[in-house]
């Protein structure tokens, strides 16, 4: 059977308040917000999906300087605003240096990869000079990360590997330190520890620079409408040169598309259902008992306990904790989280790992009482091959799209949006855009050779 004729998975529900995510607390004014009470009939650029990419795609589309005659341009939103992955995620930007980097080169080579790790380094000076530019609050915090290997041959094995990229003389393995034993227990403060490395990373508040994104982008002329869910996008353009898109709300016509809809791309795009999966993951928020005594942990981590099985953790500046990750607990039980759009509930078995979490893993926290105050989950887009797809959707002249941002989308989106952006207001070609070549979206990925997925 081929991709094209495969069922459409149906669209998430709305999640309850029981897996409510930390970020989503407090909430912008544009939570839920239809810029005009009906839907337009017509527009220039449609963009689907209000989470990350949707946000930056609909940034770049309304620079400050716009043209006389700048595009109507309306976003999609099924749900409330980044109400996605991006609003219930662990909000760590964390370019990934050397860790996927040894697939990538054994797959496509060593200028290849390289390219992709300049790319998510780009992104900590791009969100700095954004936020200092729009003057986002959004708690952006820029540290040192620690990556804490708890097996000794899987750090072996790692660092042989580290050593390899040092004697290819790139410049950003420079930031890239090794840490013995002793330094990553006593400087680390992790129990258990082999040893690790240690290089610059940060941190944010995601659903605060979303929203105040999609803010700027509303005053210069964005349609925001949430609670609106495209169900259906035509197989061939009208006359006029129009898509026409069925949505919950009545049908919109769009001279161009801008599919920003991640996990669900196969829902409007059912030839992606093979490239793009959805899989749902659990994050927390831990806080130490009020007074209690624990030790301050400024570096954000990666712990990992063996290959594949690894803890993604931030501190935040009020002293909490997000921590999440932990899928080796219910990797087999696939029904949990493979294909699986469902964040209005928890993982069962990976329900209860996070209790008492920070008082085993770190010398300093056994006095502080620390408890899970916040827990849920979120639904991400795995690729087949682990890459992103962006640009042109195959064989839709107009339709682009950025998606499959897997478990890691934060040193990855933002140009990734902004390069859509490009490629429907300008016309610029892929290559034209800047992006690693290995990201471009194609006919030969829709049928990948390789399951990250599954393995
Ligand atoms: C639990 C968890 C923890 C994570 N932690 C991190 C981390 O610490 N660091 C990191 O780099 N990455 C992390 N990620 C991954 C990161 O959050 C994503 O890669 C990134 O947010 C993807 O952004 P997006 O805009 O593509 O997707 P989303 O934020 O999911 O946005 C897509 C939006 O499109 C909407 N949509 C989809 N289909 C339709 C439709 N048919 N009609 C209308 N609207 C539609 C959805 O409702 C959704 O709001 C994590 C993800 C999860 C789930």
């Amino acid at each position: 059977m081929s991709s094209q004729s495969e069922p459409k998975r149906p669209f998430p529900q709305p999640a309850t308040g029981h897996t409510k995510s930390f970020w989503r607390t407090s909430l912008h004014p544009l939570d839920s917000h239809r810029e005009t009470p009906d839907l337009p009939s017509e527009t220039d650029i449609l963009i689907v999906g209000g989470g990350y990419a949707g946000a930056s795609a609909a940034y770049h589309l309304f620079p400050e300087n716009q043209t006389p005659n700048p595009p109507r341009v309306v976003l999609l939103e099924a749900r409330e605003l980044c109400s996605g992955a991006t609003g219930r995620n662990g909000g760590h930007l964390r370019p990934d240096l050397y860790s996927i980097t040894a697939q990538y080169i054994e797959r496509y080579g060593l200028e290849a990869a390289v390219e992709v790790v300049r790319f998510e380094i780009s992104h900590m000076k791009e969100i700095a000079d954004l936020v200092a530019k729009e003057g986002i609050d959004c708690d952006l915090t820029f540290s040192k990360s620690f990556d804490i290997y708890l097996d000794a041959a899987e750090l072996q094995k790692k660092k042989e590997f580290v050593d390899y990229l040092r004697n290819q003389n790139l410049d950003f393995m420079d930031d890239v330190k090794y840490l013995s034993e002793t330094e990553a227990q006593e400087i680390a403060h992790v129990r258990g520890a082999k040893g690790g490395f240690s290089f610059p990373a940060g941190h944010l508040w995601p659903y605060k620079l979303i929203t105040q994104l999609i803010a700027i982008a509303v005053s210069r002329g964005l349609n925001l409408q949430t609670h609106t869910v495209v169900s259906e996008i035509g197989q061939t353009r009208t006359a006029e040169g129009f898509w026409p898109v069925t949505t919950s709300r009545g049908t919109i016509h769009a001279r161009k598309i801008i599919l920003a809809t991640n996990a669900f791309t196969a829902s409007v795009a059912p030839e992606y259902s093979k490239a793009i999966i959805p899989a749902k993951g659990l994050c927390t928020q831990i806080v130490a008992s009020p007074g209690a005594p624990y030790r301050h942990l400024p570096e954000t981590y990666a712990i990992r306990h063996g290959p594949g099985a690894y803890i993604y953790q931030i501190s935040r500046n009020d002293g909490s904790i997000i921590v999440g990750g932990a899928s080796w607990t219910f990797k087999n039980d696939l029904e949990q989280w493979y294909n699986n759009t469902d964040d209005g509930t928890l993982i069962d078995k990976v329900e209860t790992y996070f209790d008492g979490y920070m008082q085993r893993t770190f010398f300093g926290w056994e006095d502080s009482g620390a408890e899970v105050k916040h827990i849920w989950t979120g639904v991400m887009g795995y690729s087949a091959d682990s890459l992103p797809h962006v640009g042109e959707v195959p064989n839709k002249p107009g339709q682009f799209l950025a998606a499959g941002f897997n478990g890691h989308g934060m040193p990855v989106v933002f140009l990734s949006g902004r390069a859509v952006a490009k490629m429907a207001l300008d016309s610029v070609s892929f290559g034209e855009t800047g992006l690693p070549k290995l990201f471009e979206t194609s006919r030969a990925r829709l049928d990948p050779v390789y399951d990250d997925i599954l393995g």
